[in-house]
């Protein structure tokens, strides 16, 4: 379960993001897969961990990034075809070093300034 950490470093982004803003409606994050993360486990430990911030109740957008590779041993640019399997089509070695498909980022926020806040309350 790492979606626990992951989320939690989320709604630390989020909040220091969304500063001077009342409330946080829609997240959009890019998901390396590599990551192996479990949208659905993600989308609870983020429900959980922005409780009582201003993230709380927001959506979460979530985009898989396919890997993408670059071969260690003749620097040909491929997409494994499959995860797990990492092989270079162009000279059969094993040697990815990726340069997708790795990483959990935090893409926009739509939030609600104070004022909208205010205005959809009445
Ligand atoms: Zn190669």
């Amino acid at each position: 379960m790492h979606e626990v950490g992951i989320a939690e470093e989320l709604v630390r982004q989020v909040v220091a993001a969304a500063c001077g803003m009342a409330r946080v409606t829609e997240v959009a994050v890019d998901v390396g897969a590599l990551q192996w993360v479990d949208s659905d486990a993600l989308r609870q430990a983020f429900d959980a961990a922005s409780q009582d911030t201003i993230a709380e109740g927001a959506r979460l957008e979530l985009r898989e990034v396919p890997p993408r590779a670059v071969c260690g041993a003749c620097a040909a640019v491929y997409v494994p075809e499959e995860l797990g399997i990492y092989v270079c089509p162009a000279c059969g070695a094993a040697e990815p070093e990726f340069v997708e498909g790795n990483d959990i980022v935090l893409v926009s926020l739509e939030c609600l300034s104070p004022e909208e806040e205010n205005r959809e309350s009445y």
